[in-house]
C-alpha cells in the first residue's frame, strides 16, 4: 500500500473498447486477485461504466507504474504526492481526478499572484473563491460543507475571506484567460459589450487609457487580440465587486499596454478590493503583485497552492526551481539571465542584407521606413516595439509577401511564419496536422528537436479544435519549425504559454536554428523570454497606427537601452540570481540609471 500516492485517469482518453484491459491484465495486484483496477460500474460519479477506476489503497504507487506503461493511450498517471504534504486535498474533483492543495488568500485592498503552470488548478482555486464550487475537502462521496473547510483555515490568512463568503457577501468580478473566444458569446460591438459594465462610473477613464476609443464602434468579431485584451480588462475593471480575478492580462498588449493595466489594477486596489491575478510575464507580475502563491505539481493530476511569499522571493524561488519554505524542488534546473554582459553576436555569413526599405498602406494612413541591415545565419534576433508600428508588415516584406514602395529585398528567402494570431481550427488531429507539414514527422531527429521540447507527445491525439492556448501555440511553433526555410518568423510566441513552457519553448527555437542552420526572427513582449532567446535586437519605434520606423539590427545593450528609453523604463538586477527587475518610475536607481543610459545592463 501506497497511501502517499494518487491515481489519477484521464477519462478523456480511457477507451477499454479499444485495448482490452491491458492495465489490469497486467497490475501486480490485480494478478493476485485484488481489485486494484476494476471498472466504474453503473454508479459512478463520472466516465462510462466500463471505464477503468485505481484503488489508490490496493496500488502499489509510482515505484510500480506498470499501467502508466502499458496504456496505450497514456491516460493513467501514478504519482508519489510529495511528503511535505501531509493534509488532505481542500478538493478533488472525484474518483482518480484532481485534486488541489492549498488555496491562494485574496487579501483587501492588495493584489495577490499566482505564478505556476497551466493545469495546476488555479481556476479551481478561483472557482472555490468565487463561492462556484464548494470544497469536498478530498471526500468526492459525500456532500461538501463550508464548515468543514471553515474548521480547517481557522487561524489562516483565509480566515477572513471565508467568513465573508459563507455569509453570502462577496462579489466577484472575472476576466476569462482566452479573450479570443469573445467574439463567440457575444454579438455587437465594443460599446455595447462595454456599456452595462460601468459600475463604478469609470468606463471613460478606462476607455481612454487603455486607448480602446478607436473601436468603440466596431463589431467585437472584428477587432485584434490586443484590443480584446483591452476590452475585457476595461469590462472587469468597471465592475463593482469585492474580488476581481484576472487570468493573465498581457497576451497580445505590447510592453507600454502591459504597465498601463498593471497600473490600472494597483489603482483599483486603492480600496477594500482585492485582486487575484494569474500572470506568466514575469516583469508584470512583479510589477503588479504586492504577494504571490506559487502553484506546483503535476499539471492534470494534483496542484499546489503555497502560502503567501514576498513577490521578490516567490519569483526567485521560482526561477531557481526550488521552494525554500515547502523545501521542495520543483524544476532540476534554475533558470538563469545573463547579467553583465550581454552576448555579443558570434561572426556568421550574412543570411540577408536588405537596404532601407519603405512601405506605406492606404493613402499613407500608416507609413513604414527601415533602415538597411544585416540578419546573420544561425542568430536569433529579437524584434521589440509596440503594437501596430510594422512588425508583421517587415516580416512580410522579407518573407516577400509584400512588395515595398522603395527597396528591394532578395525575394529567394524561404520564410516559415507564426502569425501572432493563430488559425489552425480544422477538424484535425494535431499528428495528422503535423504530419502534413514535414516528412520527417515521427523521426526521432524531430522527436528529439521538436516534439519533445515543445511537449507535444500528451496532445498528439486531440483535435486542433479542442486545443487549450498554450497547446495551440506549441503546436504552431512546432508547425513553423518544421517547415523546410532560410528564415523562421515567430509572432508573439509567448502568447498563453505558461513560465515553464516558456522556458522550453526558447531553448527549442534556440538548439533548433543552432543545429540547423536556421535563423529566426522572434517578436514578442515578454522581456524575459526576449533576453533569454536573442542574440541581437531590432527595435521599432514610431507613432502606432500612424508611422513606424526600424532601426538596423544591434547588439542586446544598445538595442535594449534604445528599446526601454523610448519606454521610458529601467531594469535593475535582483541581488541575488540577477534576474532583471522593472525599477520603480522616478526612483534613484530609475534617475541614476537614466542619466547613465543604461536601462537593461546596469
Ligand atoms: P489552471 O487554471 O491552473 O490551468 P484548472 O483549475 O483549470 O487549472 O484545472 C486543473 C485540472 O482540473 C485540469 O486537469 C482540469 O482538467 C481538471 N478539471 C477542471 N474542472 C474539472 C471538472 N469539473 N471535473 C474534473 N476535472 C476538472
Ligand atoms: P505590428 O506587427 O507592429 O503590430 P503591423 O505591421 O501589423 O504592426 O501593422 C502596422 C500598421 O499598419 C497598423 O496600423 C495596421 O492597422 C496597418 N496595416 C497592416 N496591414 C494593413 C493592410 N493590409 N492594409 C492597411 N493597413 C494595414
Ligand atoms: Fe496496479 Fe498500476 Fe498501481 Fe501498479 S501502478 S499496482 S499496475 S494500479
Amino acid at each position: 500500500m501506497a497511501d502517499d500516492s494518487i491515481a489519477v485517469v484521464d477519462l478523456d482518453s480511457c477507451q477499454p473498447d479499444r485495448c482490452n484491459y491491458e492495465c489490469a491484465n497486467y497490475c501486480p495486484p490485480n494478478r493476485t486477485g485484488k481489485e486494484c483496477i476494476t471498472t466504474r460500474g453503473e454508479d459512478a460519479d463520472e466516465g462510462d461504466p466500463d471505464q477503468i477506476r485505481i484503488s489508490e489503497e490496493i496500488c502499489l504507487g509510482e515505484t510500480c507504474g506498470i499501467c502508466v506503461e502499458k496504456c496505450p493511450f497514456d491516460a493513467i498517471e501514478i504519482i508519489n504526492l510529495p511528503q511535505e504534504l501531509e493534509d488532505d486535498p481542500v478538493h478533488r474533483y472525484g474518483d482518480n481526478a484532481f485534486s488541489l492543495y492549498g488555496l491562494p488568500a485574496p487579501q483587501e485592498g492588495r493584489v495577490t499572484g499566482i505564478l505556476g503552470p497551466n493545469g495546476i488548478g488555479k481556476t479551481t482555486a478561483v472557482r472555490i473563491l468565487a463561492d462556484e464550487i464548494t470544497p469536498n475537502l478530498g471526500q468526492w462521496d459525500d456532500e461538501p460543507d463550508w464548515d468543514a473547510v471553515m474548521d480547517e483555515y481557522r487561524g489562516t490568512e483565509l480566515q477572513n475571506y471565508l467568513e465573508e463568503l459563507q455569509e453570502g457577501s462577496v462579489t466577484v468580478a472575472r476576466k476569462p484567460q482566452y479573450v479570443d473566444r469573445i467574439p463567440d458569446r457575444f454579438d455587437g460591438n465594443t460599446r455595447e459589450l462595454l456599456e452595462h459594465t460601468d459600475e463604478r462610473g469609470v468606463l471613460d477613464d478606462l476607455v481612454e487609457r487603455l486607448s480602446i476609443g478607436p473601436v468603440m464602434d466596431q463589431p467585437i468579431d472584428s477587432i485584434s487580440g490586443g484590443e480584446l485584451q483591452r476590452v475585457a480588462l476595461a469590462a472587469t475593471l468597471a465592475r463593482e465587486a469585492d474580488f476581481y480575478f484576472l487570468d493573465e492580462i498581457t497576451p497580445y498588449l505590447d510592453i507600454g499596454q502591459r504597465m498601463t493595466a498593471a497600473r490600472l489594477i494597483g489603482e483599483l486596489t486603492g480600496t477594500d478590493r482585492s485582486v487575484l491575478v494569474v500572470e506568466h510575464d514575469l516583469a508584470i507580475l512583479d510589477l503588479l503583485a504586492d504577494s504571490l502563491h506559487v502553484a506546483y505539481g503535476e499539471p492534470g493530476a494534483y496542484g499546489v497552492v503555497t502560502g503567501p511569499k514576498s513577490v521578490k522571493n516567490g519569483i526567485n524561488e521560482y526561477l531557481a526551481g526550488y521552494l525554500e519554505n515547502e523545501n521542495m524542488r520543483i524544476r532540476p534546473n534554475a533558470i538563469e539571465f545573463e547579467e553583465h554582459a550581454p552576448r555579443t553576436a558570434a561572426a556568421s555569413s550574412p543570411l540577408v542584407e536588405y537596404p532601407d526599405l519603405t512601405k506605406s498602406y492606404g493613402d499613407g494612413e500608416f507609413s513604414l521606413t527601415i533602415e538597411g541591415g544585416t540578419i546573420n545565419e544561425n542568430e536569433v534576433l529579437g524584434v521589440v516595439g509596440p503594437n501596430g508600428i510594422g512588425k508583421s508588415t517587415f516580416a512580410e516584406l522579407l518573407a516577400g509577401e509584400l512588395e515595398p514602395d522603395e527597396g528591394s529585398v532578395d525575394a529567394r528567402l524561404d520564410v516559415a511564419y507564426k502569425p501572432q494570431y493563430i488559425e489552425i481550427d480544422q477538424p484535425m488531429r494535431v499528428d495528422a496536422f503535423l504530419s502534413s507539414i514535414t516528412n520527417d514527422f515521427g523521426s526521432s531527429y524531430w522527436d528529439t528537436e521538436i516534439a519533445q521540447p515543445l511537449q507535444l507527445e500528451r496532445i498528439m491525439e486531440q483535435n486542433l479544435t479542442d486545443l487549450s492556448g498554450g497547446e495551440r501555440q506549441r503546436v504552431a511553433i512546432a508547425a513553423c519549425l518544421s517547415e523546410d526555410a532560410d528564415l523562421y518568423v515567430l509572432d508573439e510566441p509567448s502568447a498563453h504559454m505558461d513560465v515553464e513552457q516558456r522556458v522550453q519553448a526558447t531553448s527549442a527555437i534556440r538548439r533548433y536554428t543552432e543545429n540547423h542552420d536556421a535563423t529566426a526572427l522572434v517578436i514578442d513582449h515578454d522581456i524575459y523570454m526576449i533576453d533569454l532567446l536573442a542574440d541581437r535586437l531590432l527595435v521599432f519605434d514610431g507613432e502606432p497606427a500612424a508611422s513606424g520606423h526600424a532601426g538596423t539590427p544591434v547588439g542586446m545593450r544598445e538595442g535594449m537601452n534604445s528599446f526601454l528609453a523610448d519606454l521610458d523604463v529601467t531594469f535593475r538586477r535582483d541581488e541575488r540570481v540577477g534576474r532583471p527587475r522593472i525599477n520603480k518610475p522616478g526612483s534613484q536607481l530609475d534617475r541614476e540609471q537614466k542619466r547613465q543610459g543604461e536601462y537593461y545592463y546596469a
